[in-house]
């Protein structure tokens, strides 16, 4: 059997250990879940939905177990409970609107448009659907995709991160407890994906853009359809409307929450020059008193870097940015602390467009500013991206806002706020360029896309003839 190890960000130590899955479990597991999904399917919506409902009870009562095994991947402890919650949010919103949202499809009979034929639809899920998942949001991002997979009639086989494997263990307590809901853990790194992805029959990623493309390109030779979630650069234009103070609270939020270790984090600022100041001066004071949940896990704003040589990585953009005259008003140098690698909110003025923190995914709480003294300049600056994530405007009203974020190439503006997207689960949208592939997670596009539409059509008249197309009776 082979093993892997998981670090624990707080201490930097690997101190659990856990078996990968072999190709012959993972074969085993598509084979079992396939022969389980039938009676799933024919349970019809509201028997899922009931199940679901059942599985999110289960996730309640064992949130303690969970949060604690999350809470040790992650090295935080609230966003640890926020997770946990979130998952059960997940399945009583899917349990809730998924019936209707079956029960309502068009499977009527209608007559086509070529006279003598009428057409109905019906559905049909997909059999195995599979997720492979990024360490960022460990329990969230393993089932987002999986929850309305399940409502829509799939079996899931899914596969969180070899960065934070640690809440699976726990969730196969929980997933006892309800033993007829068809989702099964494989575990491992990127041979687990690859093998993954060889057995489902639909495949959704979030991750980086460099690992989604080779898993669009594995899917391919599968020929079975992938959704891609992947990485960000995340714009956010202010304007010279736009309050200074309220601007800078909501670039910090938006740009720092969880470490800056979320897909749809602000990594770009540009801020009109006639605010700037008192812009700049209030996202200093405020970053500088955001505190780092070191010693105590419980106390503070944000935690250690998961991946360690994410901190590396973040150091070199910062470093480099300095480098070719960045100014620090806040942060700057990430500190080991207690085997940890800590930063706290890093403010960077006097950046220019060219800089790797202005082009490369961060993925940490820093915020590079940008001056503009023209909205069509910011405009085109805030898309002069390879990535398309989303995009926040904050301006003096909501019409204001509205005109710019229009001209924004991302799948989702957030609108006199910012990274709106990890709070709102119902705005379909499309991430754009290197940041995916639809359709939408969120909204019903999420569970529809499960569903396969298989077209009945119907001879409502006499059968042709084969001497309908004997030569020479026409043209
Ligand atoms: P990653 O791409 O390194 O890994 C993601 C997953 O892919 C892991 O489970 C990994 O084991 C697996 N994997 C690695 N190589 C593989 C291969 N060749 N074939 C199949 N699977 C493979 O990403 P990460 O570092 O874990 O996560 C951070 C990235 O995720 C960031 O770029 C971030 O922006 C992105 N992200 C995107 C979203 C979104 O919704 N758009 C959400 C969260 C994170």
């Amino acid at each position: 059997m082979t093993m892997m190890s998981a670090r624990n960000p707080r201490t930097g130590e690997a101190d659990y250990e856990f078996a990968v899955s072999s190709r012959d479990d993972i074969a085993a597991d598509a084979a079992r879940l396939r022969a389980e999904q039938p009676a799933w399917e024919a349970l019809g919506p509201e028997g899922r939905a009931k199940v679901l409902l059942r599985f999110a009870d289960a996730v309640d009562a064992a949130a303690p177990q969970l949060a604690e095994a999350l809470a040790i991947d992650t090295g935080r402890h609230a966003v640890a409970w926020i997770e946990v919650d979130g998952l059960s949010r997940s399945l009583r919103r899917w349990a809730e609107r998924g019936p209707a949202l079956i029960a309502g499809l068009d499977r009527e009979a209608k007559p086509s448009a070529s006279p003598g034929f009428e057409i109905r639809a019906d559905y049909t899920a997909y059999q195995l659907f599979g997720a492979i998942a990024p360490w960022n949001f460990p329990v969230i991002l393993t089932h987002i995709d999986a929850v309305p997979a399940m409502m829509a009639g799939c079996a899931a086989l899914v596969k969180p991160s070899e960065v934070t494997p640690r809440f699976a263990k726990p969730m196969l307590d929980v997933l006892a407890q309800v033993p007829e809901l068809p989702l099964a853990y494989v575990m491992g790194g990127a041979d687990v994906g690859q093998a993954l992805i060889e057995e489902a029959d639909y495949i959704c990623f979030t991750g980086s853009t460099e690992t989604g493309k080779k898993v669009a390109e594995a899917a391919a030779r599968q020929l079975i359809p992938a959704n891609l979630e992947l990485g960000g650069k995340d714009p956010m234009i202010i304007t010279a409307n736009a309050d200074p103070l309220w601007a800078a609270r909501i670039a910090l939020r938006s740009s720092i929450v969880a470490t800056g270790q979320a897909c749809q984090s602000i990594e770009r600022i540009f801020v009109a020059r006639e605010i700037t100041e008192p812009f700049l001066a209030a996202l200093a004071e405020a970053a500088k008193a955001v505190e780092i949940t070191f010693p105590d896990p419980k106390q503070g704003h944000i935690g250690p870097f998961i991946f360690p040589d994410q901190a590396g990585k973040v150091q070199a953009q910062i470093d480099d940015a300095v480098a070719s005259g960045a100014r620090v008003l806040a942060g700057g140098q990430v500190e080991e602390l207690g085997g940890g690698n800590y930063l706290r909110p890093t403010v960077l003025a006097d950046v220019t467009p060219d800089m790797a923190v202005m082009r490369e995914e961060t993925f940490g709480p820093v915020l590079p500013v940008t001056i503009f003294d023209d909205v069509e300049a910011a405009i085109a600056l805030a898309n002069d991206t390879t990535y398309g994530l989303s995009a926040a405007v904050l301006a003096g009203s909501l019409e204001e806002a509205s005109e710019i974020g229009a001209r924004l190439d991302a799948g989702a503006i957030s609108l006199q706020d910012g990274a709106l997207t990890s709070m709102v689960s119902d705005a379909t949208n499309h991430s754009r360029k290197a940041s995916g592939l639809g359709p939408s997670r969120m909204g019903d596009e999420g569970l529809l896309r499960f569903l396969r539409r298989r077209a009945m059509i119907i001879q409502t008249g006499d059968a042709l003839p084969i001497d309908a197309y004997r030569e020479g009776q026409s043209g």
